[in-house]
């Protein structure tokens, strides 16, 4: 396969230092052998640096779950991308549905992170998805759209390089409910085709585009079947060492 699997945890706000440096040990031990597919995870700030040093010799990559596009200044709560990067981050979760539901992201919000951690050589994990609601009223791919224009608006292609997509219907997320495989594919397809439009067929071709809603050891195979699905985005269980390195050695599934 062209794209390298890509395969990241995102923790959201769970473990405390101790339970995450706890996590991090048993991950680095059962995926110390795994070389093709790339694997990271998203601890909560609180554990980033922490987590980092524990992570040090092994290939799985540090990512955080958010950003503020400011470089520093009065902005009080808030962590700069210079800093995430300072503390060992090499990817960055950015739009994810919760933050655009609770904390008032909007596709604008999201474009201004995304240029921001782009900027100092942070990588992006961009995630889209449609509500089901929007779904059910035959809306998903102008969402869809909407997200990917809005999302990407103003970057180019050399910058898209350094981005993946993580297609998370949010009726999916932390439900047990997952899209099938041909649900999720058809989104995946038309993610690709909207990034040969904006850009061309060389990078609509390398962008990995992550699956993201319920995935589990069970499901993961076949997602991962499908021709334009190119890892995940794991919620739930990326939490235990045993389903998160299961998800990631799915090929022995
Ligand atoms: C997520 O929040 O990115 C996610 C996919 O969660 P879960 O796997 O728990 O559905």
């Amino acid at each position: 396969m062209r794209r390298l699997p890509f395969i990241a945890g995102n923790w959201k706000m769970n473990k405390t230092v101790e339970e995450a440096l706890l996590l991090t040990r048993e991950l680095k031990e059962a995926l110390n052998e795994v070389k093709d597919v790339e694997v990271a995870i998203a601890p909560p700030f609180t554990a980033l640096y922490p987590v980092f040093q524990e992570l040090k010799g092994s290939s799985i990559r540090l990512a955080c779950q958010n950003l503020f596009w400011e470089e520093k200044g009065a902005y009080t709560g808030e962590v700069s991308p210079l800093m995430l990067k300072e503390v060992g981050c090499r990817y960055v979760i950015i739009g994810h549905s919760e933050r655009r539901q609770y904390f008032g992201e909007t596709d604008e919000t999201v474009n201004r992170r995304i240029k921001a951690a782009l900027k100092v050589g942070l990588k992006v994990i961009f995630c889209i998805g449609e509500t089901l609601s929007e779904r059910e009223n035959g809306e998903t791919f102008s969402v869809i759209e909407r997200q990917v224009k809005g999302g990407l608006q103003g970057l180019g292609e050399k910058e898209i390089e350094d981005l993946v997509i993580a297609y998370e219907p949010v009726w999916a997320i932390g439900t047990g409910k997952t899209a099938t495989p041909q649900q999720a594919q058809e989104v995946h397809r038309f993610i690709r085709a909207q990034l040969r439009q904006l850009f061309s067929d060389g990078l609509a071709e390398d962008v990995r585009v992550q699956y993201g809603g319920s995935v589990t050891p069970e499901n993961i195979k076949g997602l991962m079947a499908q021709e334009d699905i190119d890892g995940a985005l794991v919620g739930g269980a990326s939490l235990k060492a045993e389903s998160f390195s299961r998800i990631v050695r799915f090929r022995e599934m």
